[in-house]
């Protein structure tokens, strides 16, 4: 005898975080993540984190429908895979980035997956990304489970310590690699002085890749005292630009030639020492903190169009960006998302063999449950709120909050 079902009982239900609005984020209850295609991966997601870039929508500064679920920043256990899946296993402990590529495509053939071609199905659009505006349909990981699109090309398997070092791991997603291309836009090589604007989360991974890259001399540029003293911590000299105009500190410790690198990890909502938004303050500071010749690697999130600023350009996505200087300068810029899959299978390397070591700047490991919380808290940039990781098979009062309070007392 068949066993009638309501239509919506067929769908598991399983808890995710999804966008209501502007500053309105709730968990709720959504349908299971499931298989779709042959190609791929369901992962059962144990760590995610909250982005800067996640503030943007969350803010209400972008188009993001309301309904979707957010995160890019994903890491789990495979349960279950397609038919034409061969490499990845269930099983496995993969890694995501946040980019979701084809694989076949000319410019994922190229290594440039943050541009893949047939991802995204906006046909002016290239490049695709979990619970992301703009970058396509699919859903974010800060839920119980994620639908990866061609597991086989997008989930990096990781090593046997994946379980010891899965905070470490995370950082695969997105900021460790993309603090990583900061420094390869600019061109960082050994004995180089390197300036990096913003000591975020993708900032201060900038200043742990220089480092690692042999910079002979690394200044981070914030206004956050709690986050200059962790770029500190990873052998950067702090510049407070609340204090004195960071170009004129720079030019000081560069003999007043301004550094080799410049590194732009802050994005279009740029501030001020007052706190006021200048979509054009971080670059026009790094045409003048570079000297003559150098190169800066733009990995801020800059956008096309952003109709809520106060700024005439920036509602069109332009600035007032001071290209004679730059011109006369002799300066190179590179700019855009990292492809995180032409760096993250190394910098695992470097993880794995304790080299790098980038869940150093996490400041919060909550359940997905306390998710609301700390986006009020994260968007506030309320003191101590650096970093934060979710996870989703965590009560919320048995939440880990050693981090919390160590970096709670640091300042
Ligand atoms: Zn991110
Ligand atoms: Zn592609």
């Amino acid at each position: 005898m068949a066993l009638f079902l309501h239509p919506f009982l067929k769908y598991k239900i399983m808890k995710a975080l999804v966008y209501y609005g502007p500053r309105d984020v709730r968990i709720s209850e959504m349908p299971d993540a499931k298989i779709e295609e042959p190609t791929d991966v369901l992962v059962k997601i144990t760590t995610t984190n909250i982005c800067g870039s996640d503030l943007h929508m969350y803010e209400g500064r972008t188009d993001m429908e309301k309904g979707r679920i957010f995160g890019h920043e994903n890491l789990g256990v495979v349960v279950e895979i397609g038919k034409a899946v061969s490499q990845i296993k269930k099983g496995d402990m993969v890694c995501m980035p946040f980019n979701i590529g084809c694989g076949h495509c000319k410019n994922c053939e190229a290594g440039l997956t943050g541009f893949c071609l047939t991802m995204n199905p906006d046909p002016k659009m290239a490049g695709a990304a979990y619970g992301f505006a703009g970058m396509g349909p699919y859903s974010g990981g800060q839920a119980e489970y994620l639908r990866v699109p061609y597991g086989d090309f997008n989930c990096l398997k990781l090593p046997d310590d994946a379980i010891e070092k899965e905070t470490d791991y995370v950082m695969l997603s997105d900021i460790f690699p993309t603090g990583y291309h900061a420094t390869e836009l600019a061109g960082v090589k050994p004995g180089d002085s390197v300036v990096i604007y913003g000591a975020g989360p993708v900032g201060l991974m900038a200043a742990h890749s220089a480092a690692i890259k042999g910079a002979s001399k690394i200044m981070v540029v914030d206004n956050h005292p709690d986050r200059l003293k962790l770029a500190e911590e990873m052998g950067a000299i702090a510049i407070d630009f609340s204090k004195t105009s960071a170009v004129d500190q720079v030019l000081e410790l560069t003999k007043g030639n301004g550094a080799d690198r410049g590194c732009e990890c802050v994005g279009y909502q740029c501030c001020d020492k007052h706190g006021a938004e200048h979509s054009n303050a971080t670059m026009n500071e790094l045409v003048q903190a570079v000297k003559a010749t150098g190169s800066i690697g733009v990995v801020g999130v800059f956008v096309k169009k952003d109709p809520k600023s106060k700024e005439e350009l920036q509602k069109k996505g332009h600035m007032d960006f001071d290209f004679g200087t730059f011109w006369m300068k002799g300066q190179r810029m590179a700019t855009g998302q990292a492809n995180v899959k032409a760096y993250n299978r190394q910098l695992c390397e470097l993880i794995s063999s304790g080299k790098a070591n980038p869940s150093r700047i996490i400041s919060h490991e909550l359940a997905l449950d306390e998710a609301p919380e700390a986006y009020k808290h994260f968007d506030a940039r309320d003191k101590g709120w650096t970093k934060v990781i979710l996870k989703p098979g965590k009560a919320a009062k048995k939440a880990d909050k050693k981090h919390q309070k160590e970096h709670s007392s640091a300042d």
